[in-house]
């Protein structure tokens, strides 16, 4: 499989078959792979069940979630949808994303997703917000609503990508605020990549400190 170049819509990502989705149904097989991961944190583990490291020290999140796996063929495409100005990816994560959701009969749904939000001046920067895109995207797919004014980014920390593992959790410290007292008791926070973690545990905590019983985390990807 090789990356030939992104002409979305009208043809696929990797190999240029006309599709008016961004990959086709023969690249899908490469991208969506099949992985068992940790249902608490989605961490990859051979089996499928609690992983080490959330029964050591329990996250502040109930679950995750993830569609795609942060590698090679995966990767292009996001770093596509976050860095080469093409939101309109959003639409195609999402739908894949609902139907995998969809799949699980047992899950029950929160009302409210609330997108992971960027700092007012990265996301004047770039244009957008890809979690707020992606969440929007969900909302239409699964009937829910996205809500961006229960937080906010107060602090426009350096990107989580740049900076190495062990002072991930550091940077992002007090980086978010809540902006209402009115917390929905379900929610999912919907984020783009998760690395470490820190990102999602630092926004999940102020929820789950102001009285949010059940945070499930939904992400396009998981490295
Ligand atoms: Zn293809
Ligand atoms: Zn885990």
């Amino acid at each position: 499989m090789e990356v030939k170049e992104l002409i979305f819509p009208g043809s696929c990502f990797f190999c240029l078959t006309k599709t008016d989705f961004a990959w086709c149904e023969k690249c899908e097989k490469d991208l969506i792979q099949d992985i068992t991961r940790c249902p608490v944190c989605a961490r990859r583990s051979s089996e499928q069940s609690v992983c080490g490291a959330c029964l050591k020290r329990q996250p502040c999140f109930n679950s995750t979630e993830v569609l795609l796996n942060y590698q090679f063929p995966a990767n292009f495409l996001i770093k596509s949808f976050k860095f080469k100005n093409k939101p309109e990816l959003a639409r195609c994560f999402a739908e894949k994303f609902a139907e995998k959701l969809k799949r699980n009969v047992a899950l029950t749904l929160p009302k409210t997703i609330v997108p992971v939000p960027l700092h007012a001046k990265r996301q004047r920067e770039r244009g957008y917000n890809q979690s707020l895109e992606f969440a929007r995207q969900l909302s239409r797919h699964l009937g829910l609503e996205t809500n961006t004014s229960l937080c906010k980014r107060t602090i426009n920390t350096d990107p989580q990508s740049s900076l190495p593992m062990k002072t991930r959790r550091k940077n992002v410290k007090g980086a978010f605020s809540l902006c209402s007292s009115i917390i929905p008791e379900h929610i999912a926070i919907v984020d783009d990549v998760i690395t470490t973690g820190s990102t999602i545990s630092e926004l999940a905590n102020l929820f789950r400190k102001a009285g949010c019983q059940q945070i499930d985390v939904w992400a396009i990807a998981r490295t």
